[in-house]
């Protein structure tokens, strides 16, 4: 069994928002077991140290790149921004 991978707090806290925006668009609220996100209509799910959500709402592998994606994009807007200073 793979060892996981500890992220750093930031990275962390920019993949569950990430995750919770792409588990939104994947209508993963309605699926979800948890009545907040029920209720709410959005994700309420942690993640652990891992960077593992605990949605039971099943996010498709589409809306997990999509998370992915918004923090590649993030990643690079920073440090384009950062290398024009
Ligand atoms: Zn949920």
């Amino acid at each position: 069994m793979p060892t996981p991978i500890t992220l750093p707090p930031l990275v962390l806290t920019a993949l569950t928002t990430a995750m919770r925006i792409a588990a939104k668009t994947d209508g993963a609220p309605a699926r979800c077991t948890r009545k907040a996100c029920r209720r709410t209509g959005r994700c309420h799910a942690v993640q652990d140290r891992s960077g593992n959500p605990d949605c039971t709402g099943r996010l498709s592998a589409r809306a997990e790149a999509s998370a992915v994606d918004m923090l590649v994009f993030f990643y690079k807007w920073t440090r384009d921004r950062a290398s024009a200073h």
